[in-house]
């Protein structure tokens, strides 16, 4: 009886000269059935992971309800931002399912990528809303700072380290890290001729300009060995941008004079009316890409990030809500901290608008609120855990203020009683 010679039991290809037939228990696999395998396993990964995360796809209007449990104001920048990324995503994902009857109508019709500029005084929010526009649609997100980003061949972080880094947070998932937001914050320090007295960079913005293009209108990028999974793999990867989204965001400072210079020159009624009426800030509403040009950005850079939003500075009243309103207000992630002493926080209202003027003296946006809070809370952050007695904490507008003691109420039980020692 003769035994017929191994073959792979999916193609039936017999011995092959050049590659190994894989044998399995009952079978074998031969080198090309493998490669479509895998194929099929990361075709159906990428499938998985969208219809994981995307199904369904969050309405515009459920983006902006989720993003109003994080970000205070900026309902502008919130109602684009939610509609800029259900498109994005949208696009991707029927292009990935292929729904043939809007492929065959439209088959000659390419949706191209709209990223997303984001302008606005520092401290507004342009972080915490690129982050949580990644939170709500379950993909990785990334931070680049555009003033460390260099020039390929510059001594710095050349802009594909941007990749590397959306890679890193995916994981080592390709396919997952494709599919991501990177936000590149502080664009606006590469603008070319900018009245921003900040900027250190001239030519080299532009240069780093240059070479951001064709990575956030789409390009394959191979990766230097870097990145964690490669060092396991001992492989390079090819990383596609093509459907990441990408947010670059600035202060802009001195762009509204930009935007008034332009508006000037034609003293229609309906432009003046509307230039008398509005402030410096909000001229920024009026924001044109010839506007960015003169900043300094350059046109083919601005082409590529044809959605704008406009976040607004933010007021004392608005400060006192991003103290306490947000899912992860910092009032709250204080009082748990607090809670895990067993003494409960409290903060008067007069307290909070303190702090929140404080902050607005900073002109940091909110971003000055963490700093005060841990400045004022140092003290008794540092002596409640060897106080057992201590079960509540009052802030007052006397000791933001510095003219007063934050008041630590004893329980009555061991207060004064020394009952523990005699
Ligand atoms: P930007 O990127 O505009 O400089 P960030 O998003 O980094 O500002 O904001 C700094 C911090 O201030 C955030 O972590 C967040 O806690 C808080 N913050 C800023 N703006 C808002 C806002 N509109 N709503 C809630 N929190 C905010």
């Amino acid at each position: 009886m003769t035994e017929s010679p191994p073959h792979c039991s999916f193609c039936g290809l017999k011995v092959p000269t050049d590659s190994p037939l894989i044998a399995g228990e009952k079978g074998y696999i031969c080198e090309d059935c493998v490669r479509t395998a895998h194929e099929l396993v990361i075709n159906w990964k990428r499938e998985h992971a969208v219809t994981q995360s995307h199904n369904p796809l969050p309405t515009p209007k459920t983006i902006k309800a989720q993003l109003d449990e994080y970000v205070i104001g900026q309902e502008l920048a919130k109602e684009i931002l939610a509609v800029a990324v259900y498109n994005h995503y949208k696009r991707l994902y029927h292009g990935n399912q292929g729904n043939n009857h809007i492929e065959t109508l439209y088959h000659d019709v390419e949706i191209s990528k709209s990223n997303v500029l984001m302008l606005g005084p520092s401290g507004t929010g342009k972080t915490l809303l690129a982050s949580t526009l990644a939170k709500i649609v379950g993909v990785p997100f990334a931070i680049a700072d555009a003033t460390t980003l260099t020039q390929t061949g510059y001594v710095g972080d050349d802009v594909e380290s941007i990749l590397v880094r959306l890679l890193d947070v995916a994981e080592g998932d390709l396919e997952q890290a494709q599919w991501g937001i990177i936000y590149i914050d502080e664009i606006d320090k590469l603008a070319k001729t900018s009245e921003s007295p900040t900027v250190v960079r001239d030519v080299s913005g532009e240069g780093v300009q240059q070479a951001l293009l064709k990575l956030v209108e789409g390009t394959t990028v191979k990766l230097p060995k870097k990145s964690k999974e490669r060092q396991h793999k001992n492989e390079q990867l090819t990383m596609d941008s093509h459907n990441i989204l990408f947010i670059a965001g600035g202060a802009f400072v001195g762009l509204e004079e930009h935007v008034a210079k332009r508006i000037k020159p034609q003293p229609t009624e309906m432009s003046l009316r509307r230039k008398n009426k509005i402030s410096a800030e909000s001229l920024l509403h009026e924001t044109q890409p010839e506007d960015l040009l003169r900043f300094g950005l350059i046109p083919e850079f601005i082409g590529r990030f044809p959605i704008i939003a406009i976040l607004e500075q933010l007021d004392k009243a608005a400060l006192v809500q991003i103290l306490t309103e947000p899912r992860h207000a910092l009032v709250r992630q204080y009082q748990k901290l607090f809670a895990y002493d067993n003494v409960e926080l409290e903060f008067t209202p007069e307290a909070l608008t303190a702090i929140a003027a404080k902050a607005l003296a900073r002109g940091t946006g909110a971003r000055g609120l963490r700093s005060i809070q841990e400045q004022l809370l140092r003290r008794c952050m540092f002596e409640l855990p060897s106080r057992q007695n201590v079960i509540r904490c009052i802030v007052d507008e006397q000791a933001v203020n510095g003219t007063g003691e934050i008041q630590m109420i004893e329980s009555q039980q061991t207060n004064g009683g020394g009952v523990e020692y005699e």
